[in-house]
């Protein structure tokens, strides 16, 4: 393939750029095309690496796709919600229905008895944005096979002796009960691929040796089409990252933190060395304060290594960001939370770590290496509304969060710009001898950094092949 006349490197020159089986072979100007050779016209608009959104959850975000929607901004009160759910609920027959990005500010804290009145005949169970609890329905506490004498012998929440529906951080249970149907990921890789992502990295702390396999069968059978890391427990330590093929490879040993109760610190401190001598990273899930503080303890214990990384590093005081530089960690963010959940911080964090939450620049200019991803689906998926909140700093309602930690839309671009086995590092470029993982704009890059949202791959190539394009050219 030759795609002609395509602007590189923001907007630094036009170049034309030859593609053969899965590399760039040839980028100049005035490129002849060669024959039966296919030609893209590119008409002047920007050409970058194909995106890498560094922290998402498969599964969860193929299977949110198939789900009801109970969080902002789609669903916003009581009566939207109670619409919604009653709506699945009389059409249903029988089977789960289940929602997805549920928030307290849309009906409070939710139970059993609040979900038995909106769906009283299809078992039901509503996940919170957090991805950390489901509540349940009777008819779905039914399903699961649990009641409310059976104390101790189900990590149902109970008060005084009854169930209330929810469940906290019990997804593997929660498999083991309505069974482990992996969900089909091609609606996903193909929506993906819209988006201009060329590879992700699946950050699931319970991912074992099962979901690596399944994974690597699913990239393998060309469901998957993105390349593939994938983060998971103890037991990928034991994995062969040779045995996974050229497409995927074997992630960081994923640590999920919980303020309320943090897991013992020596026994940490060991398991991060038995991943670092299996060549694992250590890969923390930081919201708050108390987990970043314990995270970083236990890696100036256990002693870090160039691949280790903090996941969101959702509030971060400023001392801790020369502790971030020592240990040489890097930071993988969500800057679309600004966006999507700012209105709710500026509310319910203490205004005096309001300049704290989700930072950017303040990383970049520490030399701290930063990069991105969606959290999908707790976060939207789409990485060019995440650059534009990047950039814009303002929350949904408008409110500003701390404009000082703002990038350049150059800066927001790059956070999805590094190697999937390298995040943070420096951008790919589009150089004779590299992958050919590419996305086509629709616009040159003067008029796509200015409205970082509105931009729409035009074309998106996955190792040489189209996987997305908008002019039908398939
Ligand atoms: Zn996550």
């Amino acid at each position: 393939m030759l795609i002609r006349n395509a602007e590189i490197g923001c907007g630094l020159r036009c170049v034309d750029l030859r593609i053969d089986g899965v590399r760039i072979v040839e980028v100049d100007e005035c490129l002849q095309p060669l024959a039966g050779e296919a030609v893209v016209e590119a008409r002047g608009h920007a050409l970058v690496p194909g995106l890498h959104d560094h922290h998402l959850h498969l599964y969860a975000t193929a299977a949110a796709m198939r789900s009801l929607d109970c969080g902002p901004p789609a669903v916003n009160d009581s009566d939207q919600l109670g619409s919604a759910i009653a709506g699945a609920d009389a059409a249903g027959e029988g089977q789960w229905i289940r929602g997805t990005g549920y928030h307290e500010s849309v009906a409070g804290s939710l139970d059993r008895t609040m979900l038995d009145l909106l769906a009283p005949r299809n078992p039901l169970r509503v996940q919170h944005r957090s991805g950390r609890l489901w509540i349940f329905n009777s008819r779905g506490l039914e399903c699961l096979d649990v009641r409310d004498e059976d104390i101790g012998s189900d990590p149902l929440e109970r008060v005084e002796g009854r169930m209330t529906g929810r469940l906290y951080d019990a997804d593997t249970w929660l498999r083991s009960r309505i069974g482990g149907q992996r969900p089909e990921m091609g609606a996903l890789s193909r929506r993906l691929a819209r988006l201009g992502i060329t590879g992700v990295t699946d950050t699931g702390h319970a991912n074992d040796r099962a979901v690596l396999a399944a994974m690597k069968d699913s990239v393998a059978s060309g469901e998957l089409r993105q390349q593939l890391a994938v983060m998971g427990d103890a037991s990928l330590d034991l994995a062969e990252p040779e045995a996974l093929g050229a497409r995927v490879i074997r992630g960081s040993h994923k640590f999920h933190l919980h303020d309320h109760d943090l897991p013992d610190f020596q026994a940490t401190c060991e398991a991060i060395r038995r991943s670092h001598a299996a060549g694992r990273g250590a890969a923390f899930h930081c919201v708050t304060r108390g987990e970043l503080v314990f995270a970083l303890a236990v890696l100036a214990e256990a002693g870090t290594r160039g691949q280790d990384r903090i996941e969101h590093a959702g509030l971060v005081a400023p001392e801790l960001i020369d502790e971030l530089r020592r240990l040489r960690l890097r930071v993988v963010t969500q800057p679309q939370f600004v966006y999507e959940r700012g209105d709710a911080y500026l509310r319910d964090v203490d205004a005096a770590e309001h300049a704290h939450l989700y930072r950017l620049r303040s990383f970049v200019d520490a030399h701290v290496p930063l990069a991105a991803g969606s959290d999908a689906p707790y976060g939207d998926p789409d990485p060019w509304k995440a650059m534009s909140s990047a950039v814009a700093r303002r929350t949904r309602a408008g409110e500003p969060m701390t404009l000082g930690e703002s990038l350049t839309p150059e800066q927001a671009l790059d956070l999805f710009m590094s190697p999937l086995e390298d995040p943070g590092a420096p951008p790919r470029e589009l150089k004779t001898g590299a992958w050919a993982d590419l996305c086509l704009l629709d616009r040159p890059w003067s008029e796509a950094r200015t409205a970082l949202h509105e931009v729409v791959p035009r074309m998106t190539l996955i190792r040489g092949r189209v996987a997305w394009s908008a002019d039908g050219f398939l």
